[in-house]
């Protein structure tokens, strides 16, 4: 087929910032390695991209959450490093993970039994100190179907390692009390946030996804943590417009003078929402504010600031995730995994 033209939308990748962000967490990790959540296409920003990085940097351990994201993590590293945190819900999926040799993250007696019948073999077993989300109850580590496994890495999840919480001093603990009742050659619980509460969080390997790639979930991590995603779009056309003109769907904006005026081809479509009070891109260290609603496919610009922008021109919208999450009151997380798959 003929090749397609270059899109005029674009997600910056510092290749460097991920993985400087993946060594810096290794090395707060303390004596424990770091691994990488490379869950939802690498929270968006791409597996093909992160997961060759990441690697390079001298990440092992990789973990996404269903069977559907596997084929591509493979395509870059070893499949016994390779954990499905929603563990086997079908004999499909246990066939699916004794034939590729991912590891099953099992997460109830229901799973530790589908996985054991099935054939089992090495697996990886999460314990539920309190999330109340998967894993199997503290009550259950010495169950028989449990104990028949044969546990590579048992773990844990915070659930409010991002505050300063009475509740992760409590799962650590119960996290602790459960290690010696189940066989296993490593222990893990850390999350990014959890990496930042203290060595004893650590154990033998930690599972930061969100602080990879920019987020920053406790001030402790702001100085380590560089920006590594940058939403980046070409204006597609100028205009100028006179005073009086509305712009955008209901014509919430009106201009105040005659004013040059640019259109970028990204919008609501690709994760730029339209309850983003305030928003601006940038252009160098000029602000260039958006006028009126963002539509699906579109952003108007003021190009006030900027006027010898023309089309083809490229303008950035500045992604920190701390800040923009104060700006659009959504979480750093959802920052990531809300933006689309137009992006070239
Ligand atoms: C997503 C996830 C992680 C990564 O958490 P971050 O807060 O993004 O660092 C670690 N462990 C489990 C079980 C997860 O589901």
């Amino acid at each position: 087929m003929t090749e397609l033209p270059p899109p005029t939308l674009r997600l910056h990748i510092d290749d460097a910032a991920l993985a400087s962000n993946w060594r810096a967490l290794d090395t707060l990790s303390g004596k424990a390695r770091a691994g990488a959540a490379v869950k939802a296409d690498c929270y968006g920003l791409g597996v093909d991209r992160c997961v060759p990085v990441l690697r390079d940097a001298g990440c092992r351990d990789f973990f996404v959450a269903h069977w559907s994201e596997v084929p591509a993590i493979l395509a870059h590293v070893p499949a016994d490093r390779v954990a499905v945190l929603h563990g086997p819900s079908t004999s499909d999926d246990v066939e699916f993970a004794r034939a590729t040799g991912v590891r099953p993250v099992i997460d109830s007696l229901r799973q530790a039994t589908l996985w054991t019948e099935g054939g089992g073999g090495p697996c990886h077993l999460m314990i539920d100190t309190g999330i109340n989300r998967l894993g199997i109850s503290p009550g259950e580590a010495d169950a028989p179907a449990i104990q028949a496994l044969n546990v590579e890495v048992v773990m844990s999840h915070l659930a409010c390692a991002d505050e300063n919480s009475a509740m992760n001093a409590r799962q650590l603990a119960a996290f602790r009390a459960c290690l010696p009742q189940v066989s296993h050659k490593e222990a893990s619980l850390a999350n990014s946030a959890g990496i930042a509460l203290g060595a004893e969080y650590g154990f033998d390997l930690t599972r930061p996804g969100l602080s990879l790639y920019g987020g920053v979930p406790r001030d402790e991590l702001a100085d380590d943590i560089r920006q590594v995603v940058s939403p980046q779009a070409a204006l597609i056309q100028t205009r100028e417009i006179d005073a009086g003109s509305t712009v955008g769907y209901n014509a919430t904006f009106t201009a105040r003078r005659r004013m040059k005026i640019g259109v970028v081809s990204l919008g609501y479509a690709d994760g730029i929402l339209r309850s983003w009070a305030g928003a601006y891109f940038t252009q160098g260290d000029r602000r260039l504010p958006v006028l009126g609603k963002v539509s699906m496919d579109m952003i108007v610009l003021d190009l006030s600031e900027a006027s010898e922008l023309a089309e083809g021109d490229w303008v950035e919208l500045p992604y920190h995730l701390p800040d923009a999450a104060r700006q659009t009151t959504l979480s750093q997380y959802e920052l990531l995994t809300v933006l689309g798959n137009r992006f070239g």
